[in-house]
């Protein structure tokens, strides 16, 4: 048996762009619908890879799930979602015991590589063995990516920054932006920073990457935070190659500006900064000293200890966004947002409240106390062009 086609259901388009785009590289065939009604179950064949996306506006997967089974579908089945791991797991378990051909689940965002293993899964599930790839690939860069450098995909416009503002959750006024990396791959529709970081991780890179990158990002901001020194912006550093010459290039690439050294900020993940090396937190201190300022990212799933926290040497906490999306609803992610608060208050951290999505999360926000709100409610991350549309309606020095 052979798989040559993936059909996807997902309500969201740009979930069909990726997965597309994933075919394509591994040479498989694509239709992806947006809805239930649109796909005819008897359509799909044994030699069909169907992709659901378990949360689907107006249908259950639960029910599309027992369809397939009532329909003695042939194809084989995988489960897409931005869910928890067990939620998945429960429902390709039900899968299983419906005894559809399921070979798992692909967790949002979807990566290439977990993708990839998934159609070697169907590889070794397949009778005779044999898989229509028309392409090998290890990793979803290669070719374009991996033959050129560092400096080449910033040349090439490969790779290039976006600014999500950060706004006074009472004043709704913008005070400052985080610099995110983007990705434009010849093949691929999409290709999500995390999954390109550690890419460039495992590649060796990290630390000749992210100077490029903030290098050429700090060029685009420079005016705006020389003109206007109450706005900040934010990068995010990789604390495993924290070292004295890679705190002493980033030292450097700020003095080349006028703008003060606090109008920039450096995150650091909650799960990095816990377990720093001396030699990290050497460079941390250098950072430090040298004036800008550190916070400590997706905090609340790092595990540290408040010890662990007031001994290093951060300015601000970024709440992560997943108790954001659940604070609404669950009282114990409101109770972490509510305990974060009163933390930040007390040991004396700025707090940045990141993925507020809606009108009900700001208010519940607004009410904890003071922070800075970064989420899709307010704005999307910008090219520098929008930002500064954005920044004009706020009278601020433009250039
Ligand atoms: P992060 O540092 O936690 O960045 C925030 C992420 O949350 C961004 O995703 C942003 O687009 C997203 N976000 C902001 N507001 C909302 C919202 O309201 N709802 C939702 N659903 N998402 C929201 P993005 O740009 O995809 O970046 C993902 C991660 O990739 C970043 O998470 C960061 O860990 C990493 N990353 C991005 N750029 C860089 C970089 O230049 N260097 C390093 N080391 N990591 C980077
Ligand atoms: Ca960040
Ligand atoms: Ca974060």
């Amino acid at each position: 048996m052979v798989i040559n086609r993936i059909i996807a259901l997902d309500d969201d388009e740009d979930y069909l762009s990726i997965l597309q785009g994933f075919a394509k590289i591994v040479g498989l065939d694509f239709v992806g619908y947006t809805s239930y009604a649109e796909l005819d179950l008897k359509k799909l064949t044994s030699s069909d890879l169907f992709v659901l996306d378990i949360y689907m506006p107006g249908s259950d997967a639960l029910d599309i799930l027992m369809d397939i089974a009532k329909h003695e579908q042939k194809a084989f089945l995988a489960i897409m979602s931005g869910a928890d791991s067990d939620i998945l797991d429960s429902i390709s378990s039900l899968a299983q015991q419906l005894s559809l051909k399921s070979l798992g689940s692909l967790s949002k965002p979807v990566k290439f590589s977990d993708f990839h293993t998934l159609i070697n899964v169907s590889k070794s599930e397949t009778d005779d063995h044999i898989l229509n790839l028309k392409a090998e690939v290890s990793i979803p860069f290669a070719p374009q990516f991996d033959e050129l450098g560092v400096q080449d995909w910033f040349d090439k416009k490969l790779i290039y920054p976006v600014f999500q503002p950060q706004f006074d959750a009472t004043t709704k006024e913008i005070v400052g932006f985080e610099c995110l990396t983007r990705i434009k791959h010849p093949i691929l529709q999409h290709v999500e920073p995390a999954e390109f970081v550690s890419y460039v991780e495992d590649k060796g890179d990290m630390e000749i990457y992210t100077v490029t990158f903030i290098s050429e990002s700090m060029a685009k901001v420079a005016r705006l935070l020389e003109d206007n020194p109450e706005l900040s912006c934010s990068f995010n550093i990789s604390a495993n190659n924290l070292n004295k010459r890679f705190a002493d290039l980033l030292v450097d690439q700020i003095s080349h500006y006028t703008f003060a050294a606090r109008q920039i900020v450096f995150e650091i993940t909650e799960s990095n900064a816990v377990k720093m090396s001396a030699e990290a937190m050497y460079a941390i201190s250098r950072l430090k000293v040298a004036g800008v300022k550190l916070s400590i990212d997706d905090f609340g799933t790092g595990y540290s200890s408040i010890k662990q926290l007031v001994e290093l040497p951060f300015d601000e906490v970024k709440i992560d966004r997943s108790f954001v999306s659940e604070m609404t609803h669950n009282e114990k992610a409101s109770a972490i947002i509510k305990a974060t608060f009163n933390m930040s208050d007390s040991l004396g951290f700025k707090l940045v409240v990141e993925g507020v999505e809606t009108e009900e999360q700001y208010q519940l926000i607004m009410e904890s106390g003071s922070s800075k709100i970064q989420g899709f409610l307010f704005s999307e991350p910008l090219s520098i062009e929008n930002l500064i549309f954005l920044l004009k309606q706020q009278n601020l020095n433009l250039p």
